[in-house]
């Protein structure tokens, strides 16, 4: 007989390890009463893990690299399983405007070299070779030849489509206690909301808005990779999609609130508009917000709380980046055993976490 697992939270976490484990040979029930309606489906898509980097931030470099290197083979079964084209662009370029950005640059980039990882910098003049659209202030670049982006949106539904076909049973309701369930094992991958079914466990709500525009005839091209910068000490990208552009985001410690501000909207517009000065030609097609499911180190919680329950949760702001190597860690824990370069994201390095025993009653 084989064995049962029960996920709760059907964001791109709760998928990618439900897709795993149904295709391992688990029998899968998935719940969530909205399947792909959080921070999931809000996100940027970008899978940036180098250019976010910074001396001292060694252990998030080594967990998201090798959560970018999974991504070509996870991406391309998701693809050739629902048949779609996720990635919307293979490299990233973050440009610097000023003197200071320049040099922060150039100090990420110093430090991911000497991290064994490949990041170019390109002049004024590359720049604009490369993205023409860019604003002629822009003074230096930092390129990621192999930071791609997704469309999480389509990522979500490729992740369901290739779930159900591997067997993942879909139970649409909200999970109030993790004693309702019966399965041999619980994975608790409700986001935010996972400190409700596991009290303890440091995540918090933070809050991003986000726009995207479509592209409109005659129209200034979008760039051709995932750009990104920094406006008045404002981080701010501009990722790619097949119809236009995706402009992100704010961050706002405000609870639970998803509602988008006007003050949100104009600070995205402003930044995107210092980056890439055409960008007001697009339709302003969808502003939106969600919940980042945030830790106090910006590291995700991957691990074992009890002999029946794993968490796989507080991805943060790389949600969409770290789903491959949570969907292998997770399912490593599943089955008896551990994946090394997870082992920065291990949810025993907050032992402040309380651990109610919810052992198997039977
Ligand atoms: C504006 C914005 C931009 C972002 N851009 C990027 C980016 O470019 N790259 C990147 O890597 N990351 C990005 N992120 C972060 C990324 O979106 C998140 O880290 C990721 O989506 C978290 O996934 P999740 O599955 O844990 O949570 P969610 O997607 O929030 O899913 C949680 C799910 O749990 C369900 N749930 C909650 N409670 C229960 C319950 N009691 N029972 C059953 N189900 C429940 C919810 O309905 C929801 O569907 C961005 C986030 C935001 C907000």
């Amino acid at each position: 007989m084989s064995r049962s697992v029960s996920v709760v939270g059907g964001g791109v976490i709760g998928l990618s390890i439900a897709w795993r484990a149904a295709r391992s040979g688990w029998s899968v029930r998935l719940y969530d009463p909205s399947i792909g309606s959080g921070a999931s489906w809000a996100a940027g898509g970008m899978i940036s893990p180098l250019s976010e980097g910074w001396p001292g931030e060694e252990r998030a470099l080594e967990v998201g690299s090798a959560s970018l290197d999974r991504w070509p083979e996870f991406g391309k079964e998701l693809e050739v399983g629902a048949g779609v084209e996720l990635f919307t662009s293979d490299s990233s370029l973050t440009v610097a405007l000023d003197g200071a950005d320049a040099q922060d640059l150039r100090t990420i980039a110093e430090w991911v070299v000497a991290q064994g990882r490949d990041l170019q910098i390109l002049s004024r003049t590359e720049v604009r070779e490369l993205e023409p659209m860019l604003a002629r202030g822009v003074r230096l670049g930092l390129l990621a030849v192999h930071e791609m982006a997704v469309d999480n949106r389509l990522l979500l539904h490729a992740l369901r489509q290739c779930s159900v076909a591997a067997g993942v049973e879909y139970i649409p309701r909200a999970v109030q206690s993790l004693e309702e369930l019966d399965a041999d094992q619980i994975v608790v991958a409700a986001g935010t909301a996972s400190p409700s079914l596991w009290p303890g466990l440091p995540v918090r709500p933070v809050k991003g808005e986000i726009l995207r525009l479509r592209s409109r005839p005659g129209v200034t091209p979008a760039p051709g990779r995932t750009i990104r910068g920094s406006v008045h000490g404002r981080p701010v990208y501009l990722v790619p999609r097949a119809d236009g552009i995706v402009v992100g985001a704010t961050q706002y410690e405000s609870g639970n609130d998803t509602q988008v501000t006007l003050a949100g909207v104009r600070d995205l517009i402003a930044d995107a508009e210092a980056l890439m000065p055409a960008v007001g030609e697009y339709e302003l097609h969808e502003v939106s917000a969600g919940l980042r499911p945030m830790t106090p180190d910006n590291l995700p919680l991957i691990g074992r709380v009890s002999d029946r329950v794993v968490v796989a949760t507080g991805h943060g702001r790389g949600g969409i980046l770290l789903a491959p190597i949570t969907a292998d860690a997770t399912m490593a824990l599943l089955e008896g055993s551990a994946v090394v370069e997870a082992e920065a994201a291990d949810v025993r390095r907050f032992e402040k976490a309380s651990m109610p025993d919810i052992s198997r009653k039977s």
